[in-house]
């Protein structure tokens, strides 16, 4: 007898902020990727499928989205682009101060 069958992974990879589709708020949405594996007696082997979505923490919406897309928004969470906690070049600098001729 052979037991195989499927297993679902869920993996979050990033939060982003985005306005929703369905509520409109500009909200936080995580973005996860849902794994699909085939498994042989209950040993996870290969994926089957791969699929990424994003949902809405405000009202819960959950979005299908393409691969390219999924990439796109995990690029811009890389860099910081999202919004939250961005460094500002200059600000909070250290300045050398008396750079004057007052001693
Ligand atoms: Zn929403």
């Amino acid at each position: 007898m052979i037991l195989f069958g499927t297993r679902t992974y869920l993996q979050q990879l990033a939060i982003l902020t985005l306005v929703c589709g369905r509520c409109g708020n500009p909200s936080a949405h995580t973005l996860r990727k849902r794994v699909m594996k085939f498994t042989l007696f209950f040993i996870p082997l290969f994926p089957i499928s791969t699929k990424y979505a994003t949902q809405c923490t405000f009202c819960g919406a959950e979005q299908q989205v393409p691969k390219e897309q999924a990439d796109g928004l995990l690029a811009t969470a890389a860099q910081g682009g999202a919004g939250a906690g961005q460094p500002q070049p200059g600000a909070g600098q250290h300045a050398p101060h008396g750079s004057g001729p007052a001693a």
